[in-house]
């Protein structure tokens, strides 16, 4: 079990640095950490927290998350991460849905949990308060006075240890079950595609209540013995600071994130002690990896995956990212991706597979894919048809075996029976330098059915359609039915917490943008 797991790597580690909450001044060495989960997992005991219950988190980054995830996985209780940024009735949603023993909740995000108490009474709430410099809180107060000694629950590796809600952009977000075996295997597959070692020491940046960050990069690194540092929340300048104070080696971070690092001034960044950097959890365009392969010199790896998925199935590695430049790499060990027919009466039939180029539905077999969605039976049935996880994304396998995502299957825009996946379009338009986001999506029209709309967010504020309708049109890169009709200039795109457009809000706004 996972818990097994971290006490080994706490009994290697002993004396060497294990956690730093960088924003809090917060630094345990591997022993001093394993007391700290040993009193959690005592005070969660006490508050009747048995195996199989589940523990919400609504909590920023901070060295008490880190903490719980592994007091958790030691008595067997299933914790769930909420993303911090939702509101109260986001989070009412979810706790009725997976109905927790006790929530842990951030002091200051108390106005979304206020609103809660009397809808869930019989929910135990504990605020910990994470804002720098603070080390105080209910949390704090049932901690300090909890038992140091080791808590022995037996957990198997086919229990529970985590449900992750979905991000619901396409409906009600539902709870991906992971078992504490799939997260073992997720662990490993990471630490192999960015050959981990106990030297490393990652930054955790990017939302912790994210499987990317949670289960590709924390986990793996914890469990082979590395540092980490959190912090608080992504911040620019802050990472740059952190990344040469703590000698940082390894760093996760969405395409946005990396994009708001390319565009600090840095001169005098010191990326030196950077070993690796992982980006994936959105489509990245070539031409950004580009420009930061340039500008920070430090070796690429890209992630493609789902929260259902573990969450990551394929890299590409360091190598790859100029001589594959578009791809998702290949899938990874003791993992099997195909690419079968869509069908729209129903779950794509794995037998019905595609050759090499031609695009269709992304489906994966795994140890670390998910026992199925939560008191969903039918949603699991057939997102997991005939064994295989059906991802709703589309793409392709090139000639060896390389994975290119082309778009999630509802986002597709057919144009006068022309498919055009947005990406490939997205992916044109960033290589003009004066744009900085881009976000393509179809447009309902008489004539073709659908045409082709781009949000843009200029870098150069003098940029104009003419532009890049020139750009587009002469520089070849797209066929006519393929470039934009439309431009729409904005200030800024919606995006999730793991940098993925919310193109549902765009569409709404495109729908309310015509009739005006
Ligand atoms: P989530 O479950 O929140 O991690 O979202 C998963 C979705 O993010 C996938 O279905 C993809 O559409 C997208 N995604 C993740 N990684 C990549 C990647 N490397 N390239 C393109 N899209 C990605
Ligand atoms: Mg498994």
């Amino acid at each position: 079990s996972i818990g097994k797991l971290f006490d080994l790597a706490a009994e290697k580690g002993r004396d060497k640095e294990a956690l730093a909450d960088v924003s809090r001044g917060i630094r345990r060495t591997f022993s001093e950490w394993k007391t700290d989960v040993n009193q959690c997992a005592n005070a969660l005991h006490e508050a009747g927290v048995k195996k199989g219950d589940r523990v919400s988190t609504f909590l920023f980054n901070c060295a008490e998350l880190a903490t719980v995830f592994f007091a958790c996985a030691k008595i067997g209780a299933v914790l769930n991460p909420i993303n911090f940024r939702l509101k109260s009735q986001e989070v009412a949603f979810i706790l009725t849905d997976c109905s927790p023993k006790l929530v842990l909740f951030e002091k200051a995000l108390t106005p979304e949990i206020d609103a809660l108490h009397e809808q869930f009474p019989y929910t135990l709430f504990w605020s910990i308060d994470s804002a720098p410099p603070s080390y105080a809180s209910y949390y704090h107060d049932k901690v300090k006075s909890a038992p140091v000694h080791d808590v022995q629950t037996e957990v198997a590796e086919d229990d529970l240890y985590a449900i992750m809600y979905t991000s619901g952009t396409t409906g009600r977000p539902k709870g991906v079950l992971h078992r504490h075996r799939d997260m073992i295997d997720q662990a490993m597959v990471c630490a192999m595609a960015l050959r981990l070692t106990p030297n490393d020491c990652g930054l955790t940046a990017a939302p912790m209540f994210h499987c990317a960050e949670l289960h590709c990069c924390f986990l793996p690194r914890v469990l082979i013995g590395a540092k980490n540092v959190i912090l608080h929340h992504f911040d620019p300048k802050q990472v740059l600071d952190v990344i040469e104070k703590d000698q940082v080696t390894i760093m996760f971070g969405a395409p946005t994130m990396w994009n708001m690092l390319l565009q600090e001034d840095l001169g005098l960044a010191d990326f030196s002690s950077m070993r690796v950097g992982l980006y994936g959890a959105a489509p990245m365009a070539p031409a950004l990896v580009k420009a930061l392969k340039e500008a920070v010199g430090i070796d690429l790896v890209q992630a493609y995956g789902m929260t259902e998925m573990g969450p990551a199935v394929t890299f590409l590695a360091e190598d790859e990212q100029l001589t594959k430049a578009g791809s998702a790499g290949r899938v990874c060990f003791g993992h099997e991706l195909i690419i079968a027919r869509p069908n729209e009466e129903g779950p794509a039939e794995p037998d019905d597979r595609l050759k090499p180029y031609e695009v269709g539905e992304i489906l994966v077999k795994g140890p670390s894919v998910m026992a199925g969605y939560h008191q969903r039976p039918e949603a699991s049935e057939k997102a997991l048809y005939k064994g295989w996880y059906h991802s709703g994304d589309l793409g392709y396998l090139d000639k060896d075996g390389y994975l290119f995502v082309a778009d999630r299957v509802d986002d597709m825009i057919i144009s006068g029976g022309e498919n055009v996946y947005p990406r490939e379009v997205e992916d044109a338009l960033y290589e003009h330098e004066g744009v900085l986001d881009a976000a393509v999506l179809g447009e309902p029209d008489e004539k073709w059915g659908e045409t082709v709309v781009a949000y843009i967010v200029k870098k150069n504020p003098e940029l104009t359609e003419d532009d890049l309708e020139i750009f587009c049109k002469e520089g070849s890169r797209l066929a006519a039915y393929k470039r934009p009709r439309k431009y729409i200039f904005t200030e800024q795109l919606p995006r999730n917490a793991s940098g993925k457009i919310q193109k549902f809000l765009l569409r709404e706004q495109l729908a309310a943008h015509t009739q005006a």
